[in-house]
């Protein structure tokens, strides 16, 4: 059994001397709830109401078209990929947002295959998540069913790829259980064998460091409303390398990819740059509450996020495994070694859902993963220790006294 646990008090204490405790007043949260889902919707920056406004009273409502102009809106694609590009290790240049993280997979993943055209497979993880899955089934679909999905366990992806690999399509963190897969050595053993790299950084942009340059990947995605805090769905980003930049081809082939919009000209020519990941007009709406939303983020240091996010990962194991322990019927799903986590931690309990509709009525707010997965996201900016203390007190409770066994917290609701 783990060794025994900080009391409450030294949980107050460590917030006290958390340097990044300041943060958490640019969220406007509830006073009465525990938020640890940030890693499926980023809580509220505080400046996004008043953004918003600005924006639609202001811009929309007084410079009506001109604002496309006036106000910068035809930038905002491109200014705000690099504000991105600043935390997952891109250039200026490198990253755009657009569309949502579906749809950019789907573009990356075609102008992967355009690049690599004599090979046939998509390399990918068993158990990734499900729209990456299904987007790469319906590419195949759409180019004639001339290439193959091939899945693997996580372990296994660095010796499955082979000379028939065009791309590797793989979510650096595991949104079940939290494993972190090591984004510089997938890529390298990739290209020792010639094959391209796709990631998704959903449950990685914003909460941990991640280094695209340094690992010389080649594409990647990611989510605007997880932990960049961009709200409800925000747009996503897409990443392209630049030395792929000149040869990468969007399949969506858009008029605000064209190289001169407003030339209006019947023929497609691509962009320059970056810009040719584009496809329509972008929503100005959303692309300001999630410019509000990144500078949460570029307001922090990230080396910082990461340190308070292993921490509070860890505190909450120790926790639930010391209080609960064997009898409690929860077991660790996620990787015990921080290193080996992204910013989440997640138990199995054969009750799952009903435990956490039951959390959900104390306040603490998580979420669950079919089939049994209670997941629970640590996102450093707006956590503070006490709250993951609370939060493994409350579950340990839940579940010892079984006030999970309700009809009230059977019923599944569409969104879980
Ligand atoms: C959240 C998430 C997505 C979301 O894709 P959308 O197109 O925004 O719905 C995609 N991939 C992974 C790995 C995710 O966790």
């Amino acid at each position: 059994m783990a060794a025994a646990v900080p009391s409450r008090e030294e949980c107050l204490e460590l917030d006290r001397v958390d340097p990044l405790a300041g943060q958490r007043e640019a969220f406007a949260l509830p006073t009465d709830v525990i938020y640890l889902d940030g890693n499926s919707l980023g809580a509220l920056p505080k400046t996004v109401p008043e953004r918003l406004t600005t924006v639609a009273a202001g811009e929309w409502g007084q410079d009506l078209i001109g604002s496309w102009n006036r106000h910068g809106w035809i930038d905002l694609p491109l200014k705000l990929g690099d504000k991105i590009a600043r935390l997952i290790g891109a250039q200026p240049g490198e990253v755009a947002v657009t569309e949502s993280t579906s749809i950019n997979l789907f573009k990356a993943l075609y102008a992967a295959l355009e690049i690599n055209p004599e090979r046939k497979v998509i390399l990918s993880e068993v158990g990734n998540f499900p729209t990456d899955l299904y987007i790469v089934q319906g590419l195949i679909r759409a180019l004639g069913h001339r290439h193959e999905l091939r899945t693997v366990p996580a372990a296994d992806i660095a010796a499955a790829v082979d000379r028939d690999t065009a791309a590797v399509l793989l979510t650096q963190v595991n949104y079940r259980s939290g494993a972190l897969h090591d984004l510089a050595a997938v890529t390298r053993a990739a290209h020792e064998a010639g094959a391209l790299m796709v990631w998704d950084l959903a449950h990685s942009a914003g909460a941990l460091p991640v280094d695209l340059n340094g690992a010389e990947a080649d594409f990647a995605v990611g989510c605007g409303y997880k932990y960049l805090n961009g709200g409800p769905g925000a747009p996503a980003f897409i990443f392209v390398a630049r030395r792929h930049q000149a040869r990468f081809s969007n399949p969506l082939s858009g008029w605000l990819g064209h190289a001169a919009p407003f030339a209006f000209e019947p023929e497609y020519r691509p962009a320059a740059g970056i810009a040719r990941a584009l496809t329509g007009t972008p929503p100005i709406l959303a692309l300001a509450a999630l410019e509000a939303g990144l500078d949460t983020v570029l307001a922090a240091d990230m080396t910082l996020i990461r340190a308070k996010s292993m921490a509070l990962g860890d505190l909450f194991i120790r926790m639930v495994e010391w209080a609960g322990g064997e009898r409690s019927g929860l077991t660790l799903a996620s990787p015990r070694d921080a290193r080996q986590r992204g910013s989440q931690v997640s138990f199995r309990h054969h009750d799952g859902y009903p435990v956490m509709q039951a959390l959900i009525a104390r306040g603490v707010v998580g979420d669950f993963r079919a089939p049994d997965i209670l997941r629970f996201g640590f996102a450093p900016l707006y956590v503070r220790y006490v709250d993951a203390w609370d939060a493994a007190a409350a579950l340990i409770d839940v579940v010892a006294t079984r006030a999970w066994d309700r009809p009230e917290f059977k019923h599944r609701a569409p969104v879980t």
